[in-house]
Formats: C-alpha cells, sequence, structure tokens
C-alpha cells in the first residue's frame, strides 16, 4: 500500500458516504471511515470502518501517525463540533493537510416563518415563552436536556434506534431513517397535531422536508444557527473533496 494515499474519512453524514463512494471507486485509495459509533446498526460507508472515538485530539494524532495517514477529510455534521475540533488539532499537531466538507447551511425560503436563535438553550427559552404547546424536536435525542423543564409541553421525537428514557415529561416518540421527504413529514406533522419544530440548520436535501413541509403549514420553526466555522480550508460538496485530495496527492 502507497503510504502516500491513505486517507481518513472522518464520517456520519450522507456527504461522507457520497465521498467514501467517489474515492473508493477511483481506486487510488486507501479509504478509512470513521464513525462514532452512535447508532446500532450504521449503514456503513464503502472502504474500511473504524468504529468509535480515538481518545480526543492527542488521540486522533497518535492513530494519524501509526496508520501514517495522508489526509484527514472531516464531513462530519456542522453541529459535531467536538470531533472537528480535535480533528483540526490532531492535523496540525501531526502535520496531516486537513479540510473540512459541510454542506452549505439552508436559507430561508418566501412563505417561511424561522425562528433563529443561538443554541439548544436559546431554543428551550424561546419555547417557554411562547405558546407552542406541540413541538417536533429534531435536534437529536442526545440534546433534549435543555427542553426537560417545559413540563407543559409535548414533544414529538423522531430516533434510528428506539429510544426509552428521556427527560422529558409529556413526549412520544417514532423511529425513522432519512432521508425525509416534504409528503410524509407533511403527514407526520398534520398526524401529531405539532404546532411547531425546533431544528438545527443541518442543511442538505436529506433532513429537509420538515422545513418544505412547516412552510406548506404555515408553521414556525425554530432554527438553531451553525456553530462558529474552523479558520480551515473547506469545501461543500464531495467532489471538491475529492478535486483538494487530488490537488494533494
Ligand atoms: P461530537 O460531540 O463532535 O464528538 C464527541 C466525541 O465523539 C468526539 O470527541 C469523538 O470521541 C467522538 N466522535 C464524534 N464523531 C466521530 C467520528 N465520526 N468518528 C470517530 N469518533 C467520533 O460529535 P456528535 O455531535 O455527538 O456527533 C457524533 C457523530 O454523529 C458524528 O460522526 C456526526 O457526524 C454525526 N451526526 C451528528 C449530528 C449532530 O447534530 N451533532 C447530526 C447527525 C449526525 P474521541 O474524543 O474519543 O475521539
Amino acid at each position: 500500500m502507497n503510504p502516500d494515499k491513505q486517507v481518513l474519512i472522518l464520517s456520519g453524514t450522507g456527504e461522507a458516504f457520497a465521498l467514501a463512494t467517489l474515492l473508493f471507486a477511483d481506486g487510488n485509495y486507501r479509504v478509512i471511515n470513521s464513525l462514532a459509533g452512535r447508532t446500532k446498526a450504521p449503514v456503513e460507508p464503502p472502504g474500511e470502518i473504524h468504529m468509535g472515538g480515538f481518545g480526543g485530539a492527542e488521540g486522533l494524532a497518535k492513530y494519524l501517525r501509526s496508520e501514517v495517514i495522508s489526509a484527514v477529510i472531516d464531513a462530519t455534521h456542522p453541529f459535531a463540533v467536538q470531533i472537528s475540533r480535535n480533528a483540526f488539532q490532531a492535523c496540525n499537531a501531526a502535520q496531516v493537510p486537513y479540510l473540512q466538507l459541510h454542506r452549505p447551511a439552508w436559507e430561508k425560503a418566501e412563505g417561511d416563518t424561522w425562528l433563529p436563535v443561538a443554541n439548544l438553550d436559546a431554543a428551550a427559552e424561546l419555547i417557554a415563552r411562547s405558546n407552542f404547546r406541540r413541538i417536533f424536536l429534531t435536534t437529536g435525542r442526545q440534546e433534549v436536556k435543555p427542553f426537560a423543564e417545559l413540563e407543559d409541553r409535548w414533544f414529538l421525537l423522531r430516533s434510528v434506534d428506539p429510544i426509552s428514557d428521556l427527560p422529558l415529561k409529556n413526549f412520544d416518540t417514532v423511529l425513522g431513517r432519512g432521508p425525509f421527504y416534504e409528503q410524509a413529514e407533511t403527514q407526520l406533522l398534520n398526524e401529531h397535531r405539532i404546532d411547531s419544530i425546533v431544528t438545527k440548520n443541518s442543511g442538505g436535501p436529506a433532513t429537509y422536508g420538515k422545513i418544505a413541509a412547516a412552510r406548506k403549514l404555515g408553521l414556525p420553526v425554530i432554527v438553531i444557527q451553525r456553530p462558529a466555522a474552523l479558520d480551515c480550508n473547506h469545501v461543500g460538496r464531495p467532489a471538491d473533496a475529492v478535486k483538494w485530495l487530488k490537488q494533494l496527492i
């Protein structure tokens, strides 16, 4: 194996999957996909799989050196801040080129009622001050704690794996793995008499269906803004990440 062609993709998104597919098909790279291991049966991208964390920035730097990784493409979710910080730091320490692949954020369109907030706490505070009663909380099952005190509201959550314990008083859950399209999302919102939605501004088509459905139904959407970007090389599309890699190696 040519040690100059070993690429670590920090994965967990559709873009990471698409990138792995392109690089694997190219045939010139050893593709290692790193997954956090949060879902029980993840859809595994083509190439090798590294499951679970590295042990912080130091652990990752050690891994980069021992596996002679020649480039890291961070295609994690735009809100997965910790792993990106670690990767940026580890790449600097191990002198490995680092690229961030983040899909562009969604833009508000005509007919949208968006209530932008800075973070999850601000979203919960906004709900406390509002008359929203039945809320579709799409921020992820691990991030419901800020909403725990809203005992007089009802929440709908969706997850890939069944959820057992949640720190919420009134809620229901549905199972589902994206992509989620407008028609089915409209049906879900109607069935559960949802009056508002909380979402991160994740960007990309896979979860845009709820935004389009909310527009159609005239529902307000509390939109958590993107975290501050790292000062690094970045692209928005898998094909551009391949171009970057080809210029590099
Ligand atoms: P995070 O808070 O940024 O990272 C926490 C820790 O999890 C990291 O320090 C790292 O552990 C480990 N980790 C995270 N992503 C990893 C990866 N791709 N490969 C190996 N280890 C990883 O992460 P998160 O926000 O919980 O997201 C976890 C995963 O879910 C990411 O892969 C992300 O792409 C995906 N995801 C996140 C969101 C979201 O809204 N945050 C949404 C959809 C998908 P060590 O320090 O031990 O290395």
